[in-house]
């Protein structure tokens, strides 16, 4: 790799002196251009130095898991309000800038001062997005062994933690979720519960026959909240009551009929 002429290094320097070198075939008058460019070219062998003792300070492998944080942070301020604040969006802002003046080199330390709170921040987003999802299955799961429902598909979304991270490290070791994922996941899990039932539900009233009439009475009926409640949205007591109100209906008329309900 030329570290020179990679465009995040050496923002001071336009480039132009080395291609119109580079661009002269005969010798005469490449020397003639280097005499020209002579003041340029001490600066760029300068800089050259610095740039090795920031190779073999190792910070270029910092940059990449630098850049694949900010990436991931940028995703996960779809999903993470923590990650929208405004100081979030401060340091990247900076970070941003450095490289956009390819600058690395030169403001590293600064670089690394904003890198840090960033890293940390999203690091607890993180992990309180994985223990959300945690507790999230392990409920469902609870709730399916309960009604003996197997629950072998949940089990990529029950890693109990705690995470432990390694440098850089942006996703959990075990489960390798990306927190976008873990999000959509935890937004999913009633979802999912009720899918499960029904998928239940369809396999015993296949080993059953035609159910109920086969003596195989259903225990339960699954009474999914978004289907029963009309009132969508609840401003007052008033509302509040309608929606409960509709509620109570749904599960009572299931009551009736001698199965229990089951909320997803
Ligand atoms: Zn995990």
């Amino acid at each position: 790799m030329n570290y020179l002429t990679c465009p995040i290094f050496g923002g001071q320097f336009s480039g132009a002196a080395i291609e119109t070198l580079q661009a002269l075939p005969q010798a005469d008058r490449r020397l003639k251009a280097l005499v020209q460019h002579v003041e340029t070219l001490k600066q760029l062998k300068d800089y050259q130095g610095k740039v090795q003792e920031f190779v073999d300070a190792g910070n270029p492998a910092a940059y990449r898991r630098a850049r694949a944080l900010m990436e991931a942070v940028a995703c996960g301020q779809r999903v993470t309000p923590t990650l929208s604040a405004p100081e979030v969006n401060g340091w990247l802002e900076e970070l941003r800038a450095i490289e956009t003046h390819r600058e690395l080199v030169e403001k590293w330390g600064t670089f690394a001062q904003n890198l840090h709170p960033l890293l940390y921040r999203y690091q607890t987003a993180y992990e309180a997005l994985h223990a959300e999802r945690q507790a999230a299955y392990a409920a469902v799961k609870a709730e399916l062994d309960a009604l003996a429902i197997p629950t072998e598909t949940l089990a990529d979304r029950l890693c109990a933690g705690p995470v432990t991270w390694g440098a850089g490290g942006l996703t959990c070791p075990d489960c390798g979720t990306a927190l976008e994922t873990l999000y959509y996941q935890i937004q999913s899990a009633a979802q999912e519960k009720g899918r499960l039932i029904q998928e239940a539900r369809g396999k015993r009233q296949d080993a059953e026959g035609t159910g109920q009439e086969a003596g195989g009475a259903e225990e339960f009926v699954v009474v999914y909240l978004h289907e029963v409640i009309a009132t969508r949205e609840i401003a007052d007591d008033a509302a509040l009551a309608q929606a409960i109100e509709e509620l109570r209906d749904a599960i009572q008329a299931e009551l009736k009929t001698g199965k229990k309900v089951v909320l997803a």
